[in-house]
């Protein structure tokens, strides 16, 4: 059975790895230039490198746990033993996350369920204490970067071909012969701000499984054609175009030195109207530097994308609206300000915070405002050998939602 995975996260990549292991044949599309991750993904840039999407995987309850230690074995994810914790911006307070948490210890998590009443108001979709960050015993990573684990879940069945740097814009269903026609761009030919580019014939398959509710949604980059007057997806689509996108900023920051001063690795951020993550990124195991630099990650609260999305809206009239250099040129500065201010506190006066390398980023879609309500966490149509998965089709937040979709796709498809 030849089956094609559209879309490369981590739902897609453990949707295929695990269709692979029962002895399928895959075919895994993502039109990430710099291969497969989606939003657990890292950005190289002049030398640097940066987990700018997902931050870290904290296993709240005790399935997750088992998902991770398994995959720790493997070496497909590593623990991250850093320094985390809450910092009161306003008054320069950290508190490390041992001091505000049960701590069970030796891998227990610290509930089964987490404590998810805890969130602050405006980052609600992203989870208790920023995705559990606060409140798992332990807290994992790929390494060395976030984008490892979905290339070591690809690359370790052989019957999983990965077809990266290509969007699949359109998907055709043959009722006779029951297959799946899949047509799309490659490479140069993404790029939103040209028009007219032709679709390549990609393949024909006995099931599809797509994995990004982007796909799904018009006016997104990741949007699916489906103009017939009636398409089968067509019921499909819309429930995902209903998904509320929760959107974030993140920044990467790069300065000439260590922050010695500053007592954190990572923090979950409260009291700042722009800012609820700030993580050294170099104390992430695999990332450390020779040269003395550092990388920080921040990422924005809800509230500041919310301001910055109503002013550039992530689609206009229905057609996605990309994020030119210019527009992130003129984020990056506030998100650096709201850095400055959190840590200012910690260092001495006048210590150097001009970054060497400072680049925004906006996700459109950082993880759903609310999900989908599925019995079994995924879409599934077994008239069409369709399936479709991602944090949207999971109550679970962020990367457990986004896996255990995956899975859930690979079970029933
Ligand atoms: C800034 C930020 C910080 C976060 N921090 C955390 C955290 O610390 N912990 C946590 O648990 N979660 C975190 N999250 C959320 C987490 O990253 C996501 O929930 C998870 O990665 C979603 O995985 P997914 O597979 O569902 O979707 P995605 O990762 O979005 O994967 C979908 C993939 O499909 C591809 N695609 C879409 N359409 C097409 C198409 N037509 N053709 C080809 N490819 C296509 C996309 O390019 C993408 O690679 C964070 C998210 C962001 C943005």
């Amino acid at each position: 059975m030849r089956i094609a995975v559209v879309g490369g996260g981590l739902a897609g990549a453990c949707c295929a790895h695990e269709l692979a292991v029962s002895g399928k044949d895959v075919t895994l599309f993502d039109m990430g230039a710099r291969g497969p991750g989606g939003r657990a993904s890292c950005r190289p840039a002049e030398g640097y490198c940066f987990d700018h999407g997902c931050q870290v995987l904290a296993p709240v309850d005790r399935q997750f746990q088992n998902l991770l230690s398994n995959w720790e074995a493997r070496g497909i994810v590593t623990q991250w033993e850093g320094r985390v914790g809450t910092l009161e911006a306003a008054m320069g307070l950290f508190t490390p996350r041992h001091k505000t948490t049960a701590d069970v210890g030796d891998g227990a998590p610290a509930g089964d369920e987490g404590d998810k009443h805890c969130e602050s108001p405006d980052s609600s979709f992203c989870g208790s204490g920023f995705f559990g960050a606060l409140q798992a015993a332990k807290l994992y990573v790929g390494a060395p970067g976030m984008n490892s684990i979905c290339e070591r879940l690809l690359a370790a069945e052989p019957n999983v071909t990965v077809e990266t740097y290509c969007r699949v814009t359109r998907v055709d269903w043959d009722g006779e012969q029951r297959t799946w026609r899949l047509d799309g761009l490659r490479g140069q030919s993404l790029d939103h701000s040209k028009e007219g580019n032709t679709p390549y014939f990609l393949g024909t398959f006995d099931a599809l499984v797509v994995a990004d509710v982007m796909a799904g949604t018009p006016g997104t980059p990741g949007t699916l054609n489906i103009d017939q007057e009636y398409h089968p997806l067509e019921k499909h689509f819309s429930a995902m175009a209903g998904v509320p996108p929760g959107s974030l900023f993140s920044a990467m920051i790069a300065l000439p030195r260590a922050l010695e001063g500053v007592p954190f690795d990572a923090a979950v951020v409260k009291g700042s109207t722009d800012l609820q993550w700030i993580c050294r990124d170099s104390s992430k195991p695999g990332r450390g530097r020779d040269d003395g630099h550092e990388c920080w990650v921040v990422v924005s609260s809800a509230d500041f994308a919310l301001r910055m999305v109503q002013a550039m809206p992530l689609s206009i009239d229905g057609k996605y609206n990309p994020q030119t250099q210019v527009y992130l040129d003129s984020i990056a500065p506030k998100l650096l300000a709201a850095f400055q201010d959190c840590v200012a506190s910690f260092l001495n006066n006048g210590e150097n915070l001009q970054p060497t390398y400072l680049k925004a980023q906006r996700w459109g879609n950082a993880a759903p405002a609310t999900s989908l309500e599925l019995p079994h966490e995924c879409i599934h149509d077994p008239e069409l050998n369709f399936a479709a998965c991602g944090d949207f089709c999971s109550p679970e937040f962020g990367a457990h939602g986004a896996l255990r979709s995956g899975h859930a796709a690979a079970n029933l498809i």
